[in-house]
């Protein structure tokens, strides 16, 4: 089987007569979802976060929570 590199995200590769990796293939589909994403919450190593995040929702909450009390 031959491989060639993805021309959609320039990343990862696929079989020569694919035409997007599988990655690729999902995002077009619209399958790709949170889940599937590699980033955990550094906080709390539980929660799933986007790539723009720094934490989780949950962790945030308790974040301001926690400043509020201090203030
Ligand atoms: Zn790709
Ligand atoms: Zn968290």
């Amino acid at each position: 089987m031959e491989y060639n590199r993805c021309p959609r995200c320039d990343l990862n590769y696929k079989l020569i007569d694919e035409q997007y990796c599988s990655v690729c293939q999902k995002e077009l589909r619209g399958e790709y979802s949170i889940e599937e994403s590699d980033m955990i919450c550094p906080i709390c190593f539980k929660n799933v976060i986007g790539y723009d995040d720094i934490m989780c929702a949950s962790c945030q909450r308790k974040r301001k929570y926690q400043g509020k009390q201090k203030l």
